[in-house]
């Protein structure tokens, strides 16, 4: 249910109170989510609208409401009873989305590489030993880096959605 033109790739999302996982999986997929911990669904709105978000929430009372029925507001409907991997899976089929650079799953942040050098004695040994990429959330400065965690994040991932041709 998109009222506004999206250029391909610019979607950004405001999530609702529930959706805090599926948050976060959106920035593991490359793609700016908001989300608070018990948000208001007005204030949400509000953002929504001053940024230029798509709403994603289950409520379907948000449905109704002024700023979505005049078309200010752009909301993705999520199904209830759905996983966190069907949810991401169910907005990337809606709205065509593609896997693009992943995000910091805490907190959105672009990330950035950083010489292996300057991470001895942070990383873990065994991380530090094994792997030669590290990256830096921009914003929240977690380091991370393609361990098995991560690495089983991009299984997930890939079976939820496309990755992008570019
Ligand atoms: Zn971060």
């Amino acid at each position: 249910m998109l009222t506004h033109q999206e250029e391909h790739g610019a979607h950004r999302f405001a999530c609702d109170a529930m959706h805090g996982g599926l948050a976060r999986w959106l920035r593991a997929a490359g793609y700016d989510a908001t989300w608070s911990y018990g948000i208001d669904d007005g204030v949400l709105l509000q953002q929504a609208e001053q940024e230029s978000r798509i709403v994603v929430t289950s409520d379907s009372g948000i449905l109704l409401r002024r700023c979505v029925t005049q078309g200010r507001v752009t909301v993705q409907f999520v199904p209830r009873g759905l996983s966190v991997d069907h949810q991401l899976a169910h907005v990337a089929f809606e709205l065509g989305l593609t896997r693009r650079d992943p995000r910091c799953m805490k907190c959105g942040g672009a990330l950035c590489t950083v010489p292996k050098e300057s991470v001895v004695g942070e990383a873990p040994p065994k991380a530090y030993a094994w792997v030669d990429q590290f990256w830096r959330c921009s914003r929240c400065a977690a380091l991370l880096w393609r361990g098995t965690h991560w690495l089983e994040i991009e299984r997930r991932l890939a079976a939820a959605m496309p990755r992008s041709a570019t």
